[in-house]
């Protein structure tokens, strides 16, 4: 469920036109709603209540600062990714202890300043890397928590950019060896074997993956628990959002009839899993990053031309790829809306951006209302790998980012000035001024 909606004609952001910020803020925009971020995590919370949890957001997929503020205020920790990452959960006030640190290519400098930092747990993805972490902990002098990410060989079914929990990609250690791994790592001095993790995939809409590989891991979990005396078991993030069906979704009756539909909510995720984590008798860690933030967001944009050409009719907005790459890099489908509501028979559109590259789209062959120079289009379900996945191809500037509660709205990201693009570039000292 999320808060954008229809009020009579026009989109809102919970009790704030979307027009109202766009005209406000300019486009390409981004606006969060805080109450649906929040809304999204309670429910989750609610739904594992029966087991000691914490869910850690996947900051990867949004990490404003005003995001990873309201995960903070509300209990939550944070799954890392980067030194750059546990820095953005300090500035946001957030607490370092209830961050745990994941990917495969950890810096001597980024293990050291998580170490100093005191994170919840490095989730470690090879033999070199606790050798590595070890070394760091002895000279600083400290413990550092591990946890090894097994890669559980389990398919998730989702798109192949975003599947990890088999033995094609790069992440985790292979289930077989992960006991050998444990019996060598308990060698290794500074080292503190604090639980296992794994991860296995994104965007899952059907709960069947997880249980497999719960059911796969729990006792494997139970054995090294009993020889290293571990704190917590992560099972990762995943959880799957809604796309197709966005706007609809955001209605709480929509939920109500979900018999056919394709949809994991909370409820359904915890009353599969529950029941096989609660024996482990163990901390659970979550990391879900989109399911969280996914439905949160949209992505505002104007019309800035449109195009017939004897096949097609494109419409061109001012957002492009390098605001929202998921189209051309997952081939993803985000839905799009008129903020204004508009009726009468649909137009097959392509939308499209300025940038020079025919991967610049949003959509194709969609059946949208004939649309015009200047309306607004709001695209949905972009609160996850939307903002933070910008880059400034075609020197084009980083859009503003809102923040809406209530009747209340926030910029919480201003505009990137042209200049900035290139304010830490200079011309080489051989070139003249
Ligand atoms: C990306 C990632 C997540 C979050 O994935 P979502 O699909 O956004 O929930 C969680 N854990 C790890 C290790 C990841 O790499």
């Amino acid at each position: 469920m999320h808060s954008f909606r229809y009020v009579g004609q026009e989109l809102y952001c919970e009790e704030v036109p979307v027009s109202s910020l766009a005209k406000k803020h300019g486009t390409p925009l981004f606006v969060y709603s805080q109450t649906t971020l929040a809304d999204h995590f309670q429910r989750l919370d609610s739904a594992l209540a029966p087991l000691d949890h914490l869910i850690c957001f996947a900051m990867k997929s949004n990490s404003n600062l005003a995001v990873i503020r309201t995960f903070a205020e509300l209990g939550g920790g944070f799954d890392t990714v980067s030194a750059g990452e546990i820095q953005r959960v300090v500035a946001a006030g957030g607490d370092p202890s209830k961050c745990v640190f994941a990917g495969v290519g950890k810096t001597e400098e980024e293990i050291a300043f998580a170490l100093k930092q005191g994170i919840y747990s490095f989730n470690v993805e090879s033999e070199a890397e606790l050798a590595r972490i070890s070394r760091v902990a002895v000279r600083l002098k400290k413990i550092a928590p591990v946890a090894v990410r097994v890669n559980p060989n389990v398919d998730a079914h989702t798109h192949a950019k975003i599947t990890t929990g088999t033995y094609e990609n790069k992440f985790g250690i292979q289930f077989e060896h992960i006991e050998a791994v444990y019996a060598r790592a308990a060698k290794l001095p500074n080292l503190r074997l604090r639980g296992l993790q794994m991860h296995i995939g994104s965007q899952l809409t059907d709960v069947e993956p997880f249980r497999k590989a719960v059911e796969k891991v729990a006792p494997l979990v139970s054995r090294l628990n009993a020889r290293h005396g571990f704190d917590f078991f992560s099972i990762g993030g995943g959880l799957g959002i809604v796309y197709r069906d966005a706007l609809a979704s955001g209605s709480p009756a929509w939920w109500k009839t979900p018999e056919g539909r394709k949809i994991l909510t909370p409820q359904s995720y915890a009353d599969t899993l529950v029941p096989l984590l609660k024996p482990l008798g163990l901390r659970i860690l979550l990391e879900p990053g989109r399911f969280l933030s996914g439905n949160a967001g949209v992505l505002v944009t104007r019309v800035e031309y449109i195009k017939k050409t004897g096949k097609k009719n494109f419409v061109i907005v001012d957002a492009a790829m390098n605001d929202l790459i998921r189209p051309a890099f997952y081939d993803s489908f985000h839905e799009i809306v008129t903020v204004r509501r508009k009726g009468g028979a649909k137009v097959s559109s392509d939308v499209v951006g300025p940038v020079c590259e025919s991967g610049d789209y949003f959509a194709k062959d969609r059946p949208l209302p004939k649309v015009g120079e200047g309306d607004y289009l709001a695209l949905l379900s972009a609160g996850a790998y939307g903002s933070v996945m910008g880059s400034n191809y075609n020197s084009r500037a980083l859009p503003a980012e809102v923040m809406v509660k209530g009747r209340k709205s926030a910029l919480v990201r201003r505009r990137q000035e042209i200049p900035e693009i290139w304010g830490n570039e200079s011309v080489a000292s051989w070139q003249g001024r």
